[in-house]
């Protein structure tokens, strides 16, 4: 069993049995894939707090040759995320990560950049305490990185420009629609002047973005419509999108 070595942001715990937990980790070095932490349950001497959600751990882990889950062996905790997550509305926009973040992201497949960027955005929550732009920022990159991410200048359908008009969408949308294109369905819009805002901010750092006074307005729209598109390229309904949508 070789003894693998990498650094990780911990997604979510789930028991296994009496004793044990399952942990769902976003590895820097080996992709997102699940170990178990045996004895977890019983004993918090091993792992102590370095399964909390969203942990960011340098761990420790055995690969087990034709099996699925690794084993984990130790971990040290880097940087805890526990602390913001007492403000209810950050853990719900923390949650919301680490659920794209399971969901989005391919098993066992390297991305460094992806991890770069959730890590960023934990930062930035817990610094900020704001949620629409670092969730904003985190779908753009996500679906950027995945490829997915539209012409957020052209309709999706007709390929016309869009010019000042505003782009409409809805449930199951992969891009924007013109006034000529829109079905029935898509009756949510997105401005021309937020879409060109939002694309411009994302180009840069989002230290850089929150280091602006605030937020500009429009975001909240924004942040809808990339949660959607984001929705769009996952197989299973995202729990915590009603929850921001309640709450935030
Ligand atoms: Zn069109």
């Amino acid at each position: 069993m070789p003894l693998r070595e990498t650094e990780a942001i911990v997604l979510r715990t789930y028991r296994l049995g009496e004793a044990d937990k399952i942990a769902s980790l976003f590895t820097r070095q080996l992709g997102r894939l699940r170990a178990v932490a045996a004895g977890a349950l019983r004993s918090k001497v091993r792992f102590g707090s370095t399964l909390e959600p969203l942990s960011y751990i340098h761990l420790w882990l055995y690969e087990r040759e034709n099996r699925d889950l690794l084993r984990m062996n130790s971990a040290e905790l880097l940087e805890s995320f526990f602390e913001m997550q007492k403000d209810y509305r950050v853990q719900v926009a923390a949650q919301y990560v680490s659920e794209v973040t399971e969901r989005f992201l391919p098993e066992r497949e390297v991305n460094e950049r992806a991890f770069r960027l959730v890590l960023a955005v934990l930062r930035a929550l817990k610094r900020s305490r704001e949620i629409n732009r670092p969730l904003l920022f985190c779908n753009y990159w996500l679906l950027r990185l995945g490829g997915f991410l539209p012409d957020l200048e052209h309709c999706a359908a007709c390929g016309r420009a869009l010019g000042e008009n505003p782009g409409f969408y809805g449930p199951g949308s992969e891009g924007l629609l013109c006034a000529d294109c829109r079905t029935a369905t898509a009756s949510l819009t997105l401005s021309a002047k937020t879409a060109a805002t939002v694309h411009a901010a994302c180009q840069s750092s989002l230290d850089r973005w929150l280091a602006a006074e605030k937020a500009p307005p429009g975001c909240r729209e924004a942040r809808r419509f990339f949660e959607e598109l984001i929705a769009t390229h996952v197989d299973k309904k995202l729990v915590t999108r009603g929850l921001l949508a309640d709450e935030v």
